[in-house]
């Protein structure tokens, strides 16, 4: 091994879903919204102003995070917005899990989380969801250096009620406690009336899902100034201009809408209760998923003999190879009616 090689900061890179590019397919492998974005979202694209390119973008991000601020009913200086809530999420490690002592975090949870403490030399210990994939409080009141989970948890779906957030919050004090809300809008009730109550609470979210908009990576996190100034000063040591022009344009005009935002959630959320009718039909099991996506097993049929067959139909679901606790489950996202009916029409051919 050569001297410069011991040096290299090694990591083992978190992986994405496949991105497969057929013409004909359906793909329910990464959570993506099926609907386009905002009709604004396109006018705000022909009419943007080419000129304005040639200069460096607005480092505060401004219009963003003021458009944010007004829709959630907060001050300016209580949002930061990043490049895709992972951007955002890497940055909150960074600048508040700095302790000696283990981050804690459920073990079956977004697998970035452990990729960042590991990347951030972060200690962190995983703690087991029960049987029926709970996140149980207790194991988050022991001595720790922050906690950070979903809500709904991915990929199992699973929502807890604000009194579950609180008690976790109660617990913990002295260290900052990270919500993740990827998927808050699909039916849960988000945390943000807790910012009042707990300056140690950092909440975050994206555009990704709900507003459709994975392709221009937006993510935010909202909490109490201090936490957002400490977040931007760790920002600024790093990159300053992060955020894109086009990007913050197109995201104030996403989020301004909320007449198409409610439309299509609500669409997605019944498309999921149908999928959950058809899916018991046959024979599938899964946790009552609040997301946009389900997380389900199958009594008779293996989960990754149901993924493999699905692919060679050009229906792409995710399977999570290297967790064993689940091993045989799929995460299906939910997609249009019709993408979701001819999964279930294939489902049934397989599931003879
Ligand atoms: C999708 C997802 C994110 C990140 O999404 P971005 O596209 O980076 O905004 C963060 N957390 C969870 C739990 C997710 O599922």
């Amino acid at each position: 091994m050569k001297e410069w090689e011991d040096k290299i900061r090694k990591v083992v890179p978190y992986v994405p879903g496949e991105q497969p590019n057929k013409k004909h397919m359906i793909k329910l492998n990464t959570n993506e919204n099926p609907y386009p974005p905002a009709p604004k979202v396109k006018t705000v694209i022909k009419e943007m102003d080419d000129t304005k390119f040639r200069l460096y973008p607005d480092p505060t991000a401004n219009a963003l995070v003021k458009a944010i601020a007004e829709q959630y009913q907060l001050e300016e200086n209580q949002v930061f917005v990043g490049v895709g809530s992972d951007d955002v999420l890497a940055m909150a490690f960074l600048t508040f899990f700095n302790s000696d002592k283990p981050i804690l975090f459920p073990d079956i949870t977004y697998s970035f989380y452990d990729v960042w403490a590991d990347m951030l030399r972060i200690p962190y210990q995983t703690q087991p969801l029960d049987e029926n994939f709970q996140i149980c409080f207790m194991d988050y009141e022991k001595e720790n250096g922050g906690v950070i989970f979903p809500n709904p948890n991915a990929p199992t779906g699973i929502l807890v009620n604000l009194d579950f957030i609180e008690e976790i919050l109660k617990q913990n004090q002295d260290v900052i406690v990270i919500v993740d809300e990827a998927y808050i809008d699909f039916g849960g009730i988000s945390a943000l009336p807790l910012l009042k109550k707990y300056e140690n609470l950092l909440i975050v979210q994206t555009f990704s899902k709900s507003r459709s908009l994975a392709g221009i990576r937006i993510g935010y996190a909202m909490g109490n100034p201090a936490l957002i100034q400490a977040m931007q000063d760790v920002k600024y040591s790093f990159n300053s201009y992060t955020m894109n022009l086009p990007s913050i344009q197109i995201g104030v005009a996403a989020v301004q809408d909320t007449s198409y935002f409610e439309k299509t959630r609500e669409k997605i959320i019944a498309t999921r209760e149908w999928t959950k009718v058809k899916l018991k039909e046959l024979g599938f099991s899964f946790a009552d998923s609040m997301t946009n996506f389900i997380f389900v097993t199958h009594k008779s049929y293996a989960a990754k003999d149901i993924f493999e067959y699905l692919k060679t139909r050009d229906i792409y679901v995710r399977y999570f190879s290297s967790n064993p606790r689940i091993q045989n489950y799929l995460r299906i996202s939910i997609g249009t009616d019709q993408e979701m009916d001819c999964l279930i029409a294939v489902l049934k051919e397989y599931l003879k």
